[in-house]
């Protein structure tokens, strides 16, 4: 240790206070006396990952979701509760050990009143203590750069565990595992600018240092680490460059939010069901147009169609933001132009000044707000014209689409309801057209025409703790509307008190 690192060591621990830049510098404070050799960061890469050993999650590849009750329900208990015990109470490890930059349960949240319950979040200290982007924003392509930040540089501390298939078909779990680096393990580790609850990141293959791209490995993946959580509040999402991706090294993120997200609640219009038995939908009366695949014979089946959207997407520099939903079932699709019409000047500085950036949460209806006048001030009306202009316009939309529907026709060798897919997405227009302007002629429109509403309140404080306490404190108002069939409300409530 020279006297640089000896006297940051000293400044760090009268500090003491959560305004740490770079988790680095914490561990250079802490690791000095407990590590000696690599980089003296405990990081990731060659300096310091031989030898080195963290838990190992290795899941069932299921070739279906129903599967995964046989898992629950059948031979014997799982090694471990993958959200609830891994992941979630690693993370909460974490966070008890001060890894994160700021406390996101802190965070004031709130269900924005109106038809669609957009949730909004005062989140101050974010932007602050983000890493900056540090690449170009008009190219959804572009090449690793090792020079920049990327996930090999996060200290070992932060990995909650190394996710992996099975090797003997079974669920497996490993609370200290040797790093395999030949076969570049998966890791699944914290976000130290959560969101929110339980938010991590999954890094696949995290030591091929492959660029910010979906590929179909890396799209099913993430899939299966949806379907093992098991749970329809914890999502996957993914930003792709140019959509307000932040680290040019695929990543996905992924959170646990016990409200619906507006747009898992938005209506939509059914397009097709392919042969493979992915049903392709439509959003419609949501502010970002988006297409939804579900279902299909098999996981795989869903992700080869997603992913070969995603692929046709990046191959033509349309940047676009996934959202996994529904346990791994459901996967919202969205193209988006923010960023090209922000450098095109075209965004109303009003806008421009909330700085939000419209990401995967943010389309999905999660709005991180960076100012409490915004927070204070949200209305749906206001997410409404903030989400409209991420869209693509209407024309663009079926243009995209197209593109979409031929790629995915392509692969699945030309079938007759493919091909009339296209035509159909190439001339349709018209009759979708109405649909949405009925809908959309204001935001206004959708708030004036409900009268009636009940609100519910839960507040719910909850002591989880490994030995110490540790409060989580969850306020949640959930809105629901009677216009809305009072089955749905019975079927919300027990979805609710079961978590
Ligand atoms: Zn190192």
């Amino acid at each position: 240790m020279n006297n640089n690192n000896s006297s940051m060591e000293m400044m760090l621990r009268i500090k003491r206070v959560p305004t740490v830049v770079s988790n680095y510098q914490k561990e250079e404070a802490e690791g000095g006396a407990r590590r000696v050799g690599g980089c003296g960061r405990n990081c990731l890469r060659d300096c310091c990952i031989q030898g080195a050993k963290l838990p190992l999650y290795a899941f069932k590849r299921v070739n279906k979701i129903n599967e995964e009750e046989l898992i629950e329900h059948g031979s014997g208990e799982p090694p471990v509760a993958f959200l609830d015990s891994l992941l979630l109470g690693e993370w909460e490890d974490r966070m008890q050990r001060g890894l994160f930059r700021y406390d996101v349960t802190a965070c004031e949240t709130k269900v924005i009143p109106g038809r669609y319950g957009f949730i909004a979040q005062l989140n101050e200290g974010r932007h602050l203590k983000k890493r900056p982007t540090e690449f170009r924003v008009d190219k959804v392509l572009q090449p690793f750069d090792g020079n920049k930040f990327n996930f090999t540089k996060v200290g070992q501390e932060e990995v909650l565990f190394q996710f992996e298939a099975s090797e003997d078909g079974e669920v497996q779990f490993f609370p200290s595992a040797p790093v395999d680096c030949e076969n570049s393990p998966s890791m699944v580790v914290i976000n130290v600018s959560p969101i929110e609850y339980g938010h991590v990141l999954l890094i696949p293959s995290i030591l091929d240092c492959l660029p910010q791209s979906i590929d179909h490995e890396s799209l099913l993946l993430a899939i299966y680490m949806a379907v093992e959580a098991g749970s329809p509040f914890f999502r996957l999402g993914y930003n792709s460059l140019g959509a307000f991706a932040t680290i040019n090294h695929l990543h996905f993120q992924a959170y646990y939010l016990t409200v619906p997200f507006p747009v898992e609640k938005a209506p939509a219009k059914k397009i097709t069901t392919l042969d493979v038995g992915v049903k392709i939908s439509e959003l419609v009366n949501y502010p970002v147009r988006g297409l939804i695949f579900e279902g299909g014979n098999t996981l795989q089946d869903l992700s080869t169609t997603v992913s070969n959207a995603c692929i046709c997407l990046q191959n033509n520099n349309i940047p676009f933001n996934v959202l996994i939903s529904d346990c791994g079932n459901r996967i919202f699709f969205f193209p988006q132009c923010y960023a090209e019409k922000q450098a095109l000047g075209e965004v109303s500085p009003e806008l421009l000044d909330t700085q939000v950036n419209p990401a995967v949460w943010e389309i999905s209806g999660h709005m991180v707000l960076k100012r409490k006048k915004d927070y204070e001030e949200a209305s749906e009306e206001n997410a409404w014209r903030l989400l409209a202009e991420v869209s693509l316009s209407e024309e663009r939309f079926r243009e995209v689409s197209a593109l979409i529907f031929e790629a995915i026709c392509y692969k699945n060798n030309g079938n007759q309801d493919c091909e009339n897919l296209v035509k159909d997405a190439e001339f349709k227009s018209h009759s979708t057209e109405e649909v949405v302007a009925t809908s959309k002629g204001s935001g206004g429109a959708i708030i004036t025409g409900v009268q009636e509403c009940l609100v519910l309140h839960v507040n719910i404080e909850s002591r989880k703790g490994k030995g110490e306490v540790l409060l989580v404190t969850v306020e949640v108002s959930l809105l629901f509307f009677l216009s809305s069939k009072f089955s749905e409300i019975e079927h919300m409530l027990v979805y609710w008190f079961t978590y």
